[in-house]
Formats: C-alpha cells, structure tokens, sequence
C-alpha cells in the first residue's frame, strides 16, 4: 500500500516553528517511502479560520519548500462529506441526538466537579426515546463503546492503551448541524487514503476518539505517531516570547530556508552526532523510529549557528536569491550597486543572518552617512594623504577594473613607497567602505566599479584636509 500523509493545519495563526516541524517530517518520511504529502486546510471553525492566515501558511510552506503531493484540500469545501458520515453513524445506532441545554450541561459539570469526579457527559440522552424537549436544537454525540479499551502501536511513542471508560460520549455535530474536529479528521483521513497520521503530541487524547470512530466507520485504522513537543531553552513549553514566532518571520530575520529545515529536523530526531543535513540526507536518513520521545529543546544560538553554516557553504547563488529580497528590502533599487551574488561572495565569512549581511552591504548601495570614528581616527590621517593620493592617480587610468590588477596597483603603490602594506590597505579600506573591517580591498573596489571608488577615495582626502590636527 502506498504510504500516504497529511499536514492538516488549522488556519487560525500563522504556520510556526511546531508547525513546520510537522509538516517536514509529514513531507520526509513520505519522501523516503516514496509515497504522497497532502495538504489539508482544516477550516471548519469559521469564526477563528481566516485567509490571511491560509495565505500565511501556504506562503510558509512554499518558502521552506515543502511542497504537497495534493492539495490544498480545504474542509470548508467537504461539508456534504461529513454530514453523510454522520447521518450514517445515525442510521446505524452508533450516533444520537443529544438535546442537552447549556445550562444542563453546565449543572452536570459543577455537580461532578463538587463530588470530585472528572467533568464529562453523562450519557443521559444515550438511549432516550421519550418526547425531546420542546425549543432545543439537539447536538449529535458519537456512541462510545463502554467497556473494553483503545490501543495503538504509536510510531513514536509506543504501545498506548485507553480504557473506554475514560472517554464519553463526544459531539460530532454541533446543534446547527456544523461537523466537529474529530469527526472531520477521521472522515477526511479515510477518505484520502492517509496511512499515517503523524501530528503534535497535542492530539494524542484525540486518537482513541478518533479510533473509535474509524472502527464505527469501518474503516481501517492509520498509523499513528505523535512527535513530541518543543519547549523553549527555559523548558516552558514553546511560545512566542522563545521565537515560537511564523516561519515568514524566519526568513524576514535573514534565516535561510535550508538552514531552518536543518534545525528543524534536529528538534526531535537525530542520526548519530550528525548536525549538518542536506535535504537529501534528510531524506535518506529520516525514520519515525529515531524520532525522540523526549521534548526538544529549542535554541536560538545553534539555530544561528547553523545558519552562518549554510550562509559559508551553500552555493552563493542559492544564498543571492534569499539575500535578493533582503537588499531591496533595505536599498531599493539595486542597479547602482552590485549584484547580490558579489555581496554574497564578499560578506559570507561574517555574517551569521542574511539581514545581518544586507545591513553590512550598505557601502555597496549607497553613500555611507559617516566614518566608523574610531576606523577614521586611527587611519584617515594625514600619513595617509599620499598613499591614498597615489593609488587615487593610478586607478584613474587603470585600464583592467578586476581584482588581480587592482591588487597589483596596491601592491605597486606599498613598493613604490617602501611601506608595509597596512599602511596603504588600511586606509584604504576605510575610504572605501567607511569602517575599519570588510572584505579584501581589491574586490571590494571591484565590486564598486571606478566612478565610486575615486570618489570615495576623494571624499577621504577632503576627510584629511579637513581635520582639525
Ligand atoms: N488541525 C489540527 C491542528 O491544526 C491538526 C489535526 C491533525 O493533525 O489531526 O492542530
């Protein structure tokens, strides 16, 4: 049989850090089963389910590349679906019409509650036949079976067993006749052809529900592996004050989509010491077996950590596409600078995000305001009127603007002046980009092209006049 998952998000909030954790283990162990990823929007609540938030979700899970087989299905368009199965449950005794007010409820609960028993529905309207109250649309509950118990195999968590005690008679249609969670879930899933439902450990109550109704429907009963949660580095389960943040803020701070993914995968399952996956190790290598059944703990500073990593080694192409939305964020226009393959190039041994970098190529965009002052005060002094004036002469009739001649000028500028060659990179590099680190000169100007580089290097002379000393 063909292995078949789903991500069903809700569509209530953006796709977060959870969330996309689901959703690439849903896509990796399809992926290496070769089996199919299908995307279910779960919008049945539709007070709470909105299209900025669908958008949000299907935005997040194209950037991180996470792409379905099928779908988006989207429950609102199922409907018809789902009150068959009810009617169906109906018909054969396995559903009824439950014609509890609120406040009966409500009654029901505070009574359990004074005599210490868990709050839960008492069955009252199980195997009613009287005269229904008058005025009262009913809800339709499930018939739970009493007796016996629910067990599974859980993927991850292992054997799991349920007595049927424990569960009572829940809703699955509420008393507009609007189909409920756990109802929706289990019908779509039969109806897909999903063999595994793997999700948060957040929904592990709803599965000997849910198993329940499979059997009610005759169906067969999925796979089941629920994926432990995430908590923050203080051990508090994840929120957004830890970065539980959307996945689009990941990438607006400057993450890269691969790197996320990377530090994804390594929030609750492991191969070895391994911390540097590609997608296809990912891949190869992902099993349900090795997913932890611990919490994971997330970390910022690792997160980071792998970033910078991907930031050094990914093709710098790759990196210029994700850079590319950074820049124009920042700049604007980028035709009077460099492409950003070259800012890539230039700037990936420091930068640990793509924000951070773009920030770091402004020199390259525009007109830096001012000079770092300590880099001007230590450099742009009058020992550096010569050096500086010199290189200036002889870039100006430069013929061959590239790296290795522009080095060769520098070059021939220390020699000519029998200084070491800080004396003249040094200054150099603060006229240039207007603070005391960067990249190599040579490609720094290369990248700026001659018409900026002269004039910055005229602004730093006019710098040097202008000083007080
Ligand atoms: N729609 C549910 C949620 O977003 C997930 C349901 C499931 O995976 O079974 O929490």
């Amino acid at each position: 049989m063909k292995v078949r998952t789903r991500f069903a998000p809700s569509p209530t909030g953006y796709l977060h850090v959870g969330g996309a954790r689901t959703a690439l283990f849903c896509y990796l162990f399809t992926r290496r089963m070769g089996g199919e990823f299908i995307l279910r929007v779960e919008d049945t609540d539709r007070e709470r389910s909105t299209q900025e938030s669908t958008d949000a979700i299907l935005n997040g899970m194209a950037w991180l590349g996470l792409t379905p087989d099928e779908g988006p299905y989207f429950q609102s368009e199922r409907t018809d679906h789902y009150k068959a199965a009810v009617q169906q449950l109906l018909d054969r005794g396995l559903a009824y019409r439950c014609y509890c007010s609120p406040e009966e409820l409500e009654s029901m609960r505070e009574l359990q509650m004074a005599r210490g028993v868990k709050p839960r529905y008492d069955g009252r309207y199980r195997d009613f036949h009287g005269e229904p109250p008058a005025g009262v649309d009913p809800v339709i509950r499930f018939r739970n079976p009493q007796s016996g118990a629910v067990a599974w195999d859980d993927a991850v968590k292992g054997p799991v067993e349920v007595a049927n005690e424990e569960l009572d008679d829940l809703v699955i249609a509420r008393s507009d006749g609007s189909p409920t969670y756990n109802l929706t879930v289990v019908v779509d899933d039969i109806q897909m052809g999903i063999t595994h439902v793997i999700r948060g450990d957040d929904h592990v109550s709803n599965t000997p529900r849910q198993i329940n109704i499979y059997r009610a429907l005759e169906a067969q009963v999925p796979v089941f592996a629920h994926l432990p949660m995430i908590l923050g580095d203080d051990g508090a389960r994840l929120s957004k004050r830890h970065g539980a943040i959307s996945v689009m803020q990941y990438r607006d701070n400057g993450y890269l989509p691969d790197a996320l993914l990377n530090y994804l995968v390594r929030l609750g399952w492991s191969h070895g010491d391994q911390e540097v996956f590609s997608r296809e190790e990912m891949v190869s290598m992902f099993r349900l077996e090795d997913v932890n059944r611990a919490p994971s703990s997330f970390n910022t500073e690792k997160l980071n950590w792998i970033n910078h990593h991907y930031i050094q080694n990914q093709p710098a192409e790759e990196v210029a596409q994700e850079l590319d939305w950074h820049l124009q964020h920042m700049y604007g226009d980028l035709t009077n600078g460099p492409p950003p393959v070259t800012v890539v190039r230039l700037l990936r041994e420091r930068a640990e995000t793509l924000q951070e970098m773009a920030g770091q190529a402004d020199f390259l965009y525009r007109e830096f305001e001012q000079y770092e002052e300590k880099a001007a005060g230590k450099q742009l002094k009058p020992a550096a009127r010569e050096p500086l004036q010199r290189l200036r002469e002889q870039l100006e009739t430069l013929e061959d603007w590239e790296p290795e001649s522009l080095q060769q000028t520098i070059q021939g500028v220390v020699d000519a002046l029998g200084v070491g060659f800080g004396k003249v990179g040094q200054p150099l590099r603060v006229s240039l980009t207007g603070r005391g680190w960067g990249p190599g000169n040579d490609q720094v100007m290369a990248a700026l092209g001659r018409d900026v580089t002269l004039g910055r290097l005229d602004r730093a002379l006019a710098f040097i006049e202008a000083r007080p000393d």
